[in-house]
This record gives structure tokens, C-alpha cells and sequence, in this order.
């Protein structure tokens, strides 16, 4: 079977779910390469990691240049490992850099690019990527038709499954590009952690809107979430009132989430907060008016007041969980 290279972030040896993902759809379509790029010892773990979750081969690159620079020392690195192992297609997690990564690697792999894929699919003619659409009203599939397709998958496009393979580790130099050292990293600052999954890699996410009516409201979005070990969103009428923070605002001008569930909570459903959530696997809207925009979306509605509807789900999950 063809190889796909796959991406394998981490965070200082920490292998971020989606990447995982990325291993576990790369099985489906071709034989799985992983690409650990890194500096110091964490590339060892990692490359045990995607092992376990289906790399027939590792392929590791160790440099400061990719701890110390933004994205190109990883677009040097791709470009030369994806042009000895010639793959069927490189995969890359749709984040904000893994964006801009394939995007670069296209253009030097001479190919095209397809961003926040939802599926993958082998076709007769290389990968098939599924992408949602206008408010997911439409399902788009696409494949790249000439050169190396580079192709960004959201993360939650499926459940990461663990399929022990050979994981053999090679390692390669990098020959870095005078545009490597292009643009330094100054200073990082850890996010403050709540303790929840993070919003875009989240399998669950509750959110909240204006009708959660203050900040204190979000008490019962939070207990709800917790119950289900979820991150909590909410709408941009939350965030501006200053109820909840601008890094959990989801929609177009928010974050883009893809959960397994997404639980939209006072929400009315506008075309900007759909923008940040319509490819959720299954939606649940709770909401008091039953002509509310977000029921035409929703797999579940219910009509009610959520003071009333979240603290009676969030006990009954507590019940069945014992
Ligand atoms: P509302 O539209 O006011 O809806 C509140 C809902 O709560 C109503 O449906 C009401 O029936 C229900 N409700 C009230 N009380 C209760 C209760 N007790 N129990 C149950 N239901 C109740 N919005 C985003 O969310 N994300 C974005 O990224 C974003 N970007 C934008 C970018 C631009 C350029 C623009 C112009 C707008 C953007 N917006 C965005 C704003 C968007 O248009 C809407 O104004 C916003 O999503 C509305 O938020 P909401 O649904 O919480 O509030």
C-alpha cells in the first residue's frame, strides 16, 4: 500500500490527540509513515507513541531550528523527507501552523493543497478528502490531481485507534533553507489551564450563549461539561458581554471545533456561530424558543429552559456513571 507521511505533533514529547488521528485515517487509506520533528529527547517518546498507533516507520529530525523558528525549519524538513519517501499523501493536523505548513509544502512540493478535511477516503486516484460546506449544507469531496496532495484534517475526524505496528526509527539531518531562521520565537507563555480538554481537540464540547444571561450562568454549562469531561465554549454575545473568555468564543471569528458532540446551550444558531461548529459529529441544542436557528442544525433539540434542562442532564449523567 501507498505511504502516507503524517505530521506527529506533540508538545515537548506530549503527542497531541489529533495526531493520533491523523495515524489512525492514514491506516485506512495507505500505510502510515510519521514524522516526528523535535528537539532534545522528546522525539523517543513520541516515536514510540506512533508505533502504537500504526507508524510502520518513524522518521525523526532533531534540531533547534524547530523549537527556536516558526514553520519553515517544518517545511524544510517535510519537503525533503516527503521527496525521498515519494508518499501517496502527507497529512498535517488543521491547525492555525499546521495550516500554514501544508500550505508552504504545496506550493514547494509543486502540488495542491486541501484544508479542514472531516474524512479520508483512498481513491482510485490517490486520497478523497471530505470537507462541510456553507453552514454544512453541503459535503464537498476532493482530491488533488497532480503532484503530492498535502491535506489539513480537522481534528475529532475520527477516534484515534491503537494498532501496534513496526515503528521503525530512522533519523535524517535537515538541510534548513536560508528562510528557516526567517522568523524567531521570542517567548512562549503556558495558557493557564481549567482543567478541561482543550477546546479544539475536545471530543465534547458544551457551550453557552446570551441566554445563559450573566457569568454566573455559566455555572450550569460548566457542571454539564464536567459531567461529560468536555471543554466548554460559548457564543460571541457571552464573550463580548464578558461573561466567558475570547479564547473559549467558538465561530468564525472564534475557534473552529469539530466534536464527537457539541451542545449548544441559550445559543440562538446565527450564520457566524454555525461557522465555528457545524461539523460537530451530533448537535444538541437547548433552547426556551422553539423557532430558534440552531433547531434546523440540531440532531437533538430541546425546547425548555436550560436552568431547568442542564442541572437534571448533568445529575442523570452523574446517576449512569455511578
Ligand atoms: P442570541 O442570538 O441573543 O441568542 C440567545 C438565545 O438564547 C435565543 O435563541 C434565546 O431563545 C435563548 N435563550 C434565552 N434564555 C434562555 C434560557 N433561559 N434557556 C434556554 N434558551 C434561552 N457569534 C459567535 O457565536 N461566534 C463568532 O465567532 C461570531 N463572529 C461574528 C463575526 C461577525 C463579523 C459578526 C457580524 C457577528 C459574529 N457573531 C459571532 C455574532 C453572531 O451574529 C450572533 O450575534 C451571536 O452568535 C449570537 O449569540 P447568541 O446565540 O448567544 O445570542
Amino acid at each position: 500500500m501507498a505511504e502516507i507521511l503524517v505530521l506527529v505533533d506533540h508538545v515537548d514529547g506530549a503527542v497531541r490527540k489529533p495526531a493520533l488521528e491523523l495515524l489512525t485515517l492514514a491506516r485506512r487509506i495507505g500505510t502510515p509513515v510519521a514524522v516526528v520533528l523535535g528537539a532534545g529527547d522528546a522525539a523517543a517518546a513520541v516515536a514510540a507513541k506512533a508505533g502504537e498507533y500504526g507508524a510502520e516507520r518513524v522518521i525523526t529530525a532533531d534540531a533547534s531550528e524547530f523549537a527556536d523558528y516558526l514553520v519553515v525549519p517544518k517545511v524544510d524538513a517535510l519537503a525533503q523527507i516527503a521527496g525521498s519517501v515519494n508518499p501517496a499523501a502527507v497529512l498535517v493536523t488543521s491547525s492555525g501552523e499546521g495550516k500554514e505548513i501544508a500550505a508552504r509544502l504545496a506550493l514547494r512540493l509543486g502540488s495542491g493543497v486541501i484544508t479542514d478535511a472531516v474524512d479520508l477516503t483512498a481513491g482510485e486516484q490517490g486520497p478523497v478528502a471530505t470537507q462541510s460546506a456553507f453552514a454544512a449544507s453541503f459535503t464537498v469531496q476532493s482530491r488533488v490531481s497532480h503532484g503530492t496532495p498535502v491535506i489539513t484534517v480537522k481534528p475529532n475526524a475520527t477516534a484515534p485507534e491503537a494498532a501496534a505496528a513496526a515503528g521503525t526509527v530512522e533519523t535524517v539531518t535537515v538541510a534548513f533553507s536560508d528562510a528557516a531562521t526567517g522568523t524567531k520565537v521570542t517567548s512562549r507563555t503556558p495558557r493557564v489551564s481549567s482543567g478541561r480538554p482543550e477546546l479544539t481537540e475536545a471530543a465534547i464540547v458544551v457551550s453557552g450563549g446570551r441566554g445563559v444571561g450573566a457569568a454566573e450562568g455559566f455555572g450550569v454549562v460548566e457542571a454539564l461539561a464536567d459531567s461529560l469531561g468536555a471543554a466548554v465554549g460559548a457564543s460571541r454575545a457571552a464573550v463580548d458581554a464578558g461573561w466567558y473568555p475570547h479564547s473559549n468564543q467558538v465561530g468564525q471569528t472564534g475557534k473552529q471545533v469539530s466534536p464527537q458532540l457539541y451542545i449548544a446551550n441559550g445559543i440562538s444558531g446565527a450564520i457566524q456561530h454555525r461557522a465555528g461548529m457545524q461539523t460537530s459529529k451530533t448537535i444538541v441544542a437547548v433552547n426556551k424558543d422553539p423557532e430558534a436557528p440552531i433547531f434546523e442544525l440540531a440532531d437533538y433539540g430541546v425546547v425548555g429552559d436550560l436552568f431547568q434542562v442542564l442541572p437534571q442532564l448533568t445529575d442523570e449523567i452523574k446517576t449512569r456513571k455511578g
